[in-house]
């Protein structure tokens, strides 16, 4: 790894997706952080245009920057869809910066967007891992757990409700005096799956469970 002065506000360190840089020290909103430097190519020169890695960064129609090298620091930088840094493109001095967006507190890692092109490309195959689009994946995961939940609650007191409906048919065939308690169970039945909908999984378990229960109860009590 390049060796990096202790005067600078940034170190390498491990990332979620590999290496990154790291602020060090406190890093002000619109302070330049770091050039992003390498050899110029020229798009009218045939062995220049012939080269291609990760790291070309393109200023115009006609020079790129080849950040490919070992001393530029900054490609260690990831990239981030909602980036603390950003790239600040010189054409006329052919020159990159990385300039911060935000204040960059010391352990905050330092990112910039590499742009719609590079995303592309190289990070919507594979999946961008940055902090926002991580976070949009989690939730998803979340949302998609819960609405596995609702049809699951909901397939148990269909079952909960149709094993009840049965032992109300049979209680009704074998004792009339019993018909009645019957259907205010049954009423009560309708009820607690709207509760059980708003409640926990647990909440439904057992409201279904004690619905079949005091099914099974009745069924039994109606044998003479
Ligand atoms: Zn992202």
């Amino acid at each position: 790894m390049p060796a990096i002065s202790s005067r600078k506000p940034y170190r390498i360190g491990r990332s979620r997706t590999g290496l990154g840089l790291f602020a060090t020290k406190p890093i002000k909103k619109g302070d330049e952080i770091i050039e992003y430097f390498g050899p110029l190519l020229d798009s009218r020169n045939e062995k220049h245009d012939e080269i291609e890695n990760k790291y070309l960064f393109e200023l115009n129609g006609r020079w790129t920057i080849d950040g490919s090298v070992r001393r530029n620091i900054a490609r260690y930088i990831n990239h981030a869809c909602r980036p603390n840094a950003e790239s600040d493109v010189q054409p006329r001095n052919r020159k990159v910066f990385i300039r911060a967006i935000k204040n960059i507190q010391p352990g905050e890692e330092i990112n910039y967007d590499y742009g719609t092109e590079y995303f592309k490309e190289f990070l919507k195959p594979i999946g961008c891992k940055c902090d926002s689009c991580e976070k949009k994946r989690k939730i998803a995961r979340a949302e998609e757990r819960a609405a596995k939940k609702v049809a699951k609650k909901r397939a148990e007191t269909r079952a909960a409700k149709k094993a009840m409906n049965g032992a109300a048919a049979a209680g009704k065939a074998k004792a009339n005096g019993k018909t009645a308690h019957m259907n205010g169970s049954a009423h009560l039945n309708g009820k607690s799956k709207t509760a059980a909908k708003r409640k926990t999984s647990t909440a439904a378990k057992s409201s279904a469970a004690s619905v079949s229960k005091r099914a099974a109860k009745a069924g039994s009590s109606a044998r003479p």
